[in-house]
């Protein structure tokens, strides 16, 4: 492969991503119905229970202050602290934080922590920011929520464009408000200042042990599959990594520029080498496809790994694949899921497909509550029984009520918080 002097080709991928809240609602109405839950269940869970907006100040290098717009959104409490990342992203909105925090809430349910759901946002576009004012935003945001964060209330964590090292400025910055060393505030911390070994690999660790069950019951090799993942971030990137070195075909992978493609097995080890920091490595090639291209290509697992709505009503039909795992939040909207399942496309859902993440984020908050720590082996092997669990219970679900995965994930994540919230006096 080739590589070609570094000209940027934009790639607007087109997605369909606003009404990611409508769909959590519509979605979560049909799984409260399918269980004969009464309507207050429905009511209770459609929207977050606490929901702030901010305005954060930044001092930037050229000596301006430039005002960031972020939120929190916390979505139920009943069965413990809220739990989920904040992402930075010029894309955010008060709506997509919202179903993500509802989003997080199933998950936890799925694989029973003892966790509600919560995400974060911040609008800003983080590759056009120095490290300094990165810091400076990741503080102000955190001055700007603490009120209502903290290890037994909220706890953040890592989501798009964030890392270890934004959660290192935010749990510093933490620590200096309550003035005690509280490392159970924010998970997916360096392993340094008490993060988990294997919390950096966790989702895409829990895409693979997904995908294997999948390939178990499909009776399909992995060494045979051929797989196309579009993202190339935190979860693209390892997920990519870890199919090629057991012998998957990955022959396609896209980042936010745009995808490449090759029939016989894209050189996984190569691309890693060669990205930036953003993961973004098509930019170096004369035979790059656009995003949109790549999710048409034909394939046995397409693997979203991006951004929310990237398959929509619009590419549904042209999709070339027997089985979408979704590893990103929300990349299927609820109209192509419709057409998928017409045209007998396994889609495994998100709230199960990645809860890799917060399971692991889970493990290192209970490590930082007992100051004890893990090994990776021991780590890893409670992700995996998770996963298998929570997989095992959501398939079962949609053969007994003859749904969709995405359905079946959906009443098992309501069972707990449903629960939880009746045991409370919240419900009747
Ligand atoms: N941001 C990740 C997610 O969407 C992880 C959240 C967490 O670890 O709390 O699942």
């Amino acid at each position: 492969m080739a590589i070609k002097s570094l000209d940027v080709k934009k790639d607007k991928i087109l997605t369909e991503k606003d009404n990611a809240l409508l769909e959590f609602q519509e979605t979560l109405k049909e799984a409260v119905e399918i269980m004969n839950y009464p309507k207050q269940v429905f009511e209770v869970l459609k929207k977050p229970m606490r929901f702030l907006e901010v305005s954060i100040p930044v001092r930037m290098d050229n000596g301006q202050t430039e005002v960031f717009q972020g939120y929190r959104a916390q979505h139920n409490d009943a069965a413990g602290p809220t739990k989920g990342g904040i992402r930075f992203h010029p894309d955010v909105t008060a709506n997509e934080v919202k179903a993500l925090a509802g989003w997080m809430s199933l998950k936890c349910g799925i694989t029973d922590l003892p966790y509600g759901g919560a995400k974060g946002g911040i609008i800003c576009d983080p590759r056009k920011m120095s490290q300094d004012e990165l810091e400076r935003l990741s503080r102000g945001y955190v001055r700007a929520v603490s009120q209502i964060v903290g290890p037994t209330k909220d706890i953040p964590a890592p989501d798009m464009y964030t890392n270890s090292q934004i959660m290192a400025w935010m749990l510093d910055e933490y620590d200096h408000i309550r003035e005690f060393d509280s490392p159970g505030f924010i998970t997916g911390k360096p392993i340094a200042l008490g993060g988990s070994k294997g919390r950096e690999t966790a989702t895409s660790k829990g895409v693979l042990y997904t995908l294997q069950r999948v390939c178990d019951l499909r009776k399909m090799s992995l060494k045979d599959t051929r797989i196309i993942i579009q993202g190339f971030g935190n979860v693209g990137s390892y997920l990519a990594k870890y199919l090629y070195d057991l012998g998957a075909k990955v022959i396609g992978i896209g980042d936010v520029l745009g995808g490449l493609y090759d029939e016989n097995g894209l050189d996984i080890p190569y691309l890693l080498e060669n990205r930036d920091s953003f993961g973004i490595v098509s930019n170096r090639f004369d035979n790059s496809i656009t995003n949109q291209e790549l999710l048409e290509r034909e394939c046995d697992v397409l693997i979203p790994a991006a951004i929310c709505g990237v398959i929509h009503k619009h590419n549904a039909e042209k999709i070339k694949c027997q089985i979408i795992i979704e590893a990103a939040n929300g990349p299927t909207t609820k109209d192509a899921l419709k057409i998928l399942d017409k045209r007998n496309i396994l889609v495994v859902p998100d709230i199960l497909a990645n809860s890799g993440g917060v399971v692991v984020s889970y493990f290192e908050w209970c490590q930082n509550n007992q100051g004890f720590y893990w090994t990776e082996q021991e780590v890893d092997a409670r992700l995996k029984e998770k996963m298998n669990m929570s997989f095992g219970n959501v398939y079962n679900t949609a053969k007994k009520y003859n749904v969709n995965m995405k359905i079946a994930a959906y009443i098992e994540g309501i069972q707990k918080l449903a629960e939880a919230s009746r045991l409370r006096g919240w419900l009747k």
